[in-house]
This record gives C-alpha cells, sequence and structure tokens, in this order.
C-alpha cells in the first residue's frame, strides 16, 4: 500500500468479534483418528497477532473459482464460491470469511451443508465429516450489496462503488465483503475470478484474461481472469468501469502487460501507463525474475480509493498516486508482499520496508537523490520512531510510518553492514527463496545472516525491534 493523502488521524480497531464457540460436535477420537465422525470444528481464526479472528483454521485453501455478477446500477452482486481446500483436520465444521451479503445455499462435495452466520464468520457443518488430508470442495452461493470497511489507518477498503462502477481493494481484511473465502495472508492459493458486468463496460481482475464474451441475453460481458500463481486474498482485486485498455509485451521481461485506465483521466496518465513495461524491466534487473505471468496498472479517478495498493499481476492506484515511485513502489510489491507474503500482519515491514527502499533505489537512479539522502530524510523524521517496524503496538498501527521508512532504514544499514554485492544477492535471494510463499522477520534475519555470514543481532535489535531512535548513526 501508498497513502496518497496526509495521514488521517489513526484509529483503533472496533474490538475483535469473538471467537465463536462451535458446539455439537463430540471430539472422541485423537487427532488423526479416522475411523467414524468424529472430527471437530476448524478454529474461527487463523491465530494472527493483530487480528484473531482474520483467516480460520483446520484447512488450507488452493483454489478459488469465484463466478460474480454486477451491476453498478443497482450495486448488486450475486456471487458464487467454489473453494477447493485440503482439510488439516478431520472437520466436522469450518469456517469462511464473510462481511454482510446474504448466503443462499452452501454445499462441501456436492452435498448441501448447513450455513451459519455470526459477525463476519460463516460457519459450513458438512453432511459428513471431512478426513485430516481429504481434498474437498465448498460451494457458497450469496448476493447482497458489497460493502466498505475502514481499515486500521481509517481508509477505506472493501467493495468500493466508483462513478462508473467499483474497484475491490482489500488489505487487510476488505476481501471479505465480496467473497467467503479463509481471509488471512497464510493462506495463498490460484484463482479463476469470472466477472459479468453490463454491456458497455469491462472487469478488470487479477492474473491473465482468458475470455471476453458476451452474455446470452446480449446485455452484458463477462471477462474470464485467472491467476495461475498463488495470491493472498488481501491482494485479489476487481476493476469494474468504463476503461481504456492497453495491452502489450515489453521487451525484455517478455511479461504481458495489460492496463485500465478510467476514461476520464486516462489521457492525462498515458506517458506513466507507457512506461509500466521499462519500470517492470527495471524492477527485474534489481530483484529477479518476475514473479507472475503478467504485469500492469488499474488507474481510477481521484477519490475512487485512498491509496494506491499492489494487488497481484496489476496494482490499483489513483489518478493523483499514480507517480513514478509510487509505481515503482507498487512493483516491488510482486516481489516483497505478493510473491513473498508476510506470515501474519506483524511481519508486513518485509512488505512495506522492501517497497519503500525500491523507491529509494528509483529516486537515486532517475532524479538525483542518493539513497543515504533518503535515509537521512527517514531518519529525522520523528513519525518514523513512533514504534518498531518488526512489532507494531497493535492492529490500529499496523501499517503506520514506521513499517515503511524504517523498514526501509534497516534495510539500508544492512547494505552498509554486508556490501553491496551481498545485500543485492540478498534482496534478489530473498525473493527466489521464499517465492510464492510466505515468510516472517525471523526468516529474514536468519536468511542475511547466512548469506553474509554475519551476526547482525545488534543491527536487528536497534533497527528492527528497538524503542525510539538510536544515536546519529
Ligand atoms: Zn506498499
Amino acid at each position: 500500500m501508498a497513502f496518497v493523502y496526509p495521514r488521517l488521524g489513526l484509529r483503533s480497531l472496533a474490538p475483535a468479534a469473538a471467537l465463536i464457540v462451535l458446539g455439537g460436535a463430540p471430539v472422541t477420537g485423537a487427532a488423526g483418528h479416522h475411523s467414524g465422525t468424529h472430527g471437530s470444528p476448524g478454529a474461527a481464526g487463523a491465530r494472527d497477532p493483530y487480528f484473531p479472528t482474520l483467516g480460520n483454521g483446520g484447512y488450507d485453501v488452493r483454489h478459488y473459482t469465484l463466478t460474480l455478477d454486477y451491476d453498478p446500477g443497482s450495486h448488486r452482486l450475486t456471487g458464487t464460491a467454489e473453494i477447493t481446500a485440503r482439510a488439516a483436520q478431520d472437520l466436522s465444521a469450518f469456517n469462511l470469511d464473510l462481511h454482510g451479503m446474504a448466503v443462499r445455499s452452501a454445499a462441501v462435495d456436492g452435498t448441501p451443508a448447513v450455513h451459519t452466520r455470526a459477525g463476519d464468520e460463516l460457519t459450513l457443518r458438512p453432511a459428513h465429516d471431512v478426513r485430516r488430508g481429504d481434498v474437498f470442495r465448498a460451494v457458497v452461493r450469496y448476493d447482497g450489496a458489497p460493502g466498505e470497511l475502514t481499515d486500521s489507518e481509517g481508509t477505506r477498503e472493501g467493495w468500493l462503488r466508483t462513478e462508473d462502477g467499483a474497484i475491490a481493494l482489500g488489505q487487510p481484511q476488505g476481501s471479505m465483503t465480496w467473497f467467503p473465502g479463509n481471509h488471512h495472508p497464510g493462506d495463498k492459493a490460484t484463482y479463476d475470478i469470472s466477472v459479468t458486468v453490463p454491456d458497455g463496460l469491462t472487469a478488470v481482475s487479477n492474473g491473465d484474461l482468458r475470455s471476453q464474451r458476451p452474455t446470452a441475453d446480449g446485455q452484458g460481458t463477462t471477462f474470464a481472469w485467472h491467476s495461475a500463481q498463488p495470491m493472498a486474498t488481501y491482494l485479489a482485486t476487481v476493476g469494474v468501469g468504463a476503461y481504456e485498455i492497453t495491452r502489450s509485451r515489453p521487451g525484455t521481461a517478455g511479461i504481458p502487460v495489460y492496463t485500465a485506465a478510467d476514461r476520464t483521466v486516462a489521457g492525462r496518465v498515458r506517458e506513466l501507463l507507457d512506461r509500466v513495461p521499462e519500470l517492470t524491466n527495471w524492477s527485474v534487473d534489481k530483484f529477479g525474475p518476475y514473479p507472475f505471468s503478467s504485469t500492469g496498472v488499474i488507474v481510477e479517478r481521484e477519490g475512487d480509493a485512498d491509496y494506491a495498493l499492489e494487488t497481484q499481476n496489476r496494482s490499483v492506484f489513483t489518478e493523483d498516486s499514480f507517480d513514478p515511485a509510487t509505481l515503482v513502489h507498487e512493483l516491488a510489491h510482486q516481489w516483497y508482499g505478493d510473491s513473498v507474503t508476510p506470515r501474519t500482519w506483524r511481519d508486513v515491514w518485509l512488505s512495506e520496508g522492501f517497497a519503500t527502499y525500491a523507491e529509494w533505489l528509483y529516486l537515486e537512479e532517475f532524479e538525483d537523490t542518493p539513497v543515504r539522502a533518503s535515509f537521512e530524510d527517514a531518519f529525522g523524521s520523528d513519525d518514523n520512531w513512533a514504534f518498531p517496524p518488526a512489532d507494531q503496538p497493535g492492529a490500529g498501527q499496523l501499517l503506520g510510518d514506521p513499517v515503511y521508512e524504517r523498514g526501509a532504514m534497516t534495510l539500508q544499514k544492512v547494505r552498509e553492514a554486508v556490501g553491496d554485492t551481498v545485500f543485492f544477492s540478498v534482496l534478489r535471494g530473498w525473493a527466489a527463496t521464499h517465492r510464492h510463499g510466505n515468510a516472517s522477520t525471523q526468516d529474514f534475519t536468519a536468511y542475511v545472516e547466512r548469506m553474509s555470514g554475519k551476526d547482525l543481532g545488534a543491527l536487528w535489535d536497534v533497527w528492527l525491534y528497538g524503542d525510539g531512535r538510536p544515536s546519529r548513526p
């Protein structure tokens, strides 16, 4: 994410919904005991330190097939979510996260399942237990007016209505407004997202556009998008609107480029749209092979969203956030955040610190601002010392300034400690080692020490975990 507006006052998150206690499932077998129907309910949260009810336990999603129909005029979304998952325990019931919307039916492996709602938890109780290790398919049909959430920074996320359609932004939990899922970054999956919109509008999503077909009644168009590489749910997006589309293929990386810009802003942002291939290639030179099958951007009008977000393959911008440094920031996230995804929200500096450092590299090469000058600027800003980047004081400051700028300062201190050669091989190697996976701060510090052969404990203590500003470096 990259903020556009002057920072809004930090708002503490509403108290998390109480954990649901699922009754009626006697647990008489030991874990892994497979005889009889003695499964237990999956947990209602994924044990995130800041968002205990986000995500769910007991299963691992492999693939989402989302079939959506959205009419901006009535603001009505009709959806079917087919969720293919592997059970991590014998399951008598399991949860999905869903905010709002009416659930019309649910089934597991073709048999109707009992479904109940409590807060943002949707519980499915299949007719038969799912056995540990089995791959099962849950189908949920739902509809309604998808909503917005106010995230921990006081900004909007979820299914945001725009002048001509909608744009979906999901960090950290907004994706639960438009599809039921395991909405924690630790459970990544592949996706097919198909969206039917009224004639004349375009639906843009993540991955590759597989087909674009008129509906049987001739009143709309169905756009089918496929994400072959794993994606965290917060990085899924759908943009619906009257877009100007460009498709091309950059020379070096060979990755198809698909850009969508709101028609009323496309002319003004054309010059930077045309640089997406160049800056994708520049990022490849710095960070290693591009992790996904396509690149691009979605550019909306000023005010359609409160920030730019690194939605996978093609990040979302508003016109006023679409500048070269922010474009580089969101492109860098494709490696750091999207491909190498924080294990929990506490690890988010591994995403934002790297993306900020990419901006510093860009400013040095293209705008004559040495990285060390960006470091000095950041060091001098009191806001960057509010808390340690690897240990935010709570969900309300999940994406506070230190996560970005002190995260980037940490990387600069690593660079000074290990030298340029090791540092840039760490940037590339980290992205390669954890490609399409999840990683934690501890994974990172251990990786740097292994690559450099140095004990950097003192550096981590000061820059990642320490309170307050150290003496002038
Ligand atoms: Zn960011």
